[in-house]
């Protein structure tokens, strides 16, 4: 499990820049999901062998409301979520009230709090903290987000006492000896655990029972026709037996964290409530991750058909971006569909793990620009020359010539589609990289 930083303070301190300061990914990649807008709050970062997540909590503005009016259940459900809480303060504005207010409901809080100084560029360290020694919240830390000042000393600092992780934690999918790894995600009441407890069989159930912490992702290894895998869970299916439960809070951090364990993701979505935003946040995750991807429509059963077409429609029209992905409609309830799904899971993870000799990929290549020739750039001819594979799971396409960099969207996305078609791949992004080498 990774630790999980959560940004707090109130509006305008710098929470945003500091969160994509850490969680910007440093893979030149263009990935093949144009047109669907970015706008997250869970990210991951890595400072050498070290991953910790971090969550923006956005909307915590301590006004006079009194803090736990304000104080968005988002937001307190982040703090609950995470290890560490980093409270952003702004050493422009000085201390005010509402960072007052803020700080008293962390002293409440029994999580590592490190106060964060941020916009301290300009300033001595000691100016710009000098007021916030008060707050009683231990010793200030000046940074400047914008500029990256001292936010990198502050990281190792904070991780300092987290260990660092070999390449097998570091890289889950690197697993592959215990059968296909797959995750079931999607928001609360989609119809996680009835489809867990349908793939797995009612015997299973019991020996689930022993296992589970509430922020932990959980694995259950089972066979299915002589061939193993492991359920990748975040429902919990206790609960079945318990209604009691039904009540436990949905964690994105464990949704993140059974998406990087995971070979294939079985994103679940719910028919009768179509898409909401939350499922467009996961669906993002699960791009951002590289993981392949099958999509199953749940609570298929017992629509009108006018209802399945506004659905099917709906499905066309927003999820244009995970079109290399099959979509199956499903009724976990009945079980109608739902050994379908293990063709699709299996096809994706064939895909994802699939190795191309480069003497394949440069023909391919050629025989694209053979098709459809590359435009100029200032005058010259841009000339990709050779195509090799970077990687695996996600696949990594990497394409040199000379200003392949400079290569139009256009034309990458028509490379892109390409390499998708001739190579069959489906159910897995593909990442392309273009090196520039001249
Ligand atoms: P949030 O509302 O807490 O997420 O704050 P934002 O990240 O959106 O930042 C608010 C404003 O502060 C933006 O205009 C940023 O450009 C600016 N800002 C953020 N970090 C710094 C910094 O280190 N120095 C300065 N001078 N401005 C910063
Ligand atoms: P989770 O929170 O995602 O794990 O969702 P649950 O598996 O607990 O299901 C939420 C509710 O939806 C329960 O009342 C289920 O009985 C119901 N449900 C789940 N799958 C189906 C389905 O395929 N069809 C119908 N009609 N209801 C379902």
């Amino acid at each position: 499990m990774n630790p999980v930083i959560a940004l707090v303070g109130r509006p305008n301190v710098g929470k945003s820049t500091l969160f994509n300061r850490l969680t910007r990914s440093r893979d030149a990649i263009v990935a093949d999901y144009a047109g669907l807008t970015r706008d997250r709050h869970y990210g991951n970062g890595k400072l050498g062998n070290k991953p910790f997540t971090v969550i923006d909590t956005g909307g915590i503005s301590g006004n006079e409301q009194g803090i736990d009016a304000a104080m968005a259940e988002q937001s307190l459900l982040a703090i609950d979520e995470a290890d560490i809480v980093f409270f952003m303060v702004d050493a422009r504005a000085g201390l005010t009230p509402a960072d007052e207010a803020i700080a008293n409901h962390l002293r409440m809080n029994q999580k590592k709090t490190w106060l964060v100084v941020n916009k301290s560029d300009g300033t001595q360290e000691e100016i710009a903290t000098a007021e916030f020694w008060t707050m009683g919240l231990g010793d200030p830390v000046a940074i400047a987000a914008e500029h990256g000042r001292n936010v990198t000393q502050l990281i190792e600092h904070v991780l300092e006492p987290y260990p660092e992780l070999d390449d097998e934690s570091l890289h889950p999918e690197l697993n592959v000896d215990q059968g296909i790894r797959i995750g079931i995600v999607g928001r609360p009441n989609v119809g996680k655990s009835t489809l867990v407890n349908r793939m797995l069989g009612e015997e299973r159930v019991v020996v689930y029972d022993q296992a589970g912490t509430t922020r932990d992702a959980i694995e259950i290894p089972f066979e299915r026709r002589g061939k193993p895998y492991v359920l990748v869970d975040t429902a919990g299916i206790r609960r079945r037996k318990n209604v009691s439960e039904a009540a436990e809070k949905f964690s994105i951090i464990k949704t993140l964290d059974a998406i990087k364990q995971c070979h294939v993701a079985i994103v679940v979505l719910d028919a009768r409530t179509g898409l909401v935003e939350q499922d467009m946040h996961l669906l993002d995750y699960v791009l951002e991750s590289g993981r392949a991807l099958v999509l199953a429509v749940n609570k298929w059963d017992g629509l009108e058909s006018d209802v399945k077409e506004k659905m099917r429609a709906e499905l066309k029209r927003r999820l244009g971006f995970t079109d290399y992905a099959d979509m199956h409609f499903i009724s976990a309830l009945h079980g109608t569909g739902v050994g379908d799904l293990y063709t699709s899971v299996n096809s994706a993870f064939k895909s994802a793990t699939s190795r191309w000799s480069t003497n394949r990929l440069t023909t391919l290549l050629q025989d694209a620009i053979t098709e459809h020739q590359p435009p100029l750039v200032r005058g010259r001819r841009i000339k990709p020359r050779m195509a090799h594979q970077g990687g695996t799971n996600p696949p990594i396409i990497v394409v040199h010539g000379n200003q392949v960099d400079a290569l139009p969207d256009a034309y990458k996305r028509f490379l892109i589609n390409t390499f998708r078609k001739v190579l069959k791949v489906r159910g897995t992004p593909i990442r392309f990289e273009f090196r520039t080498n001249d």
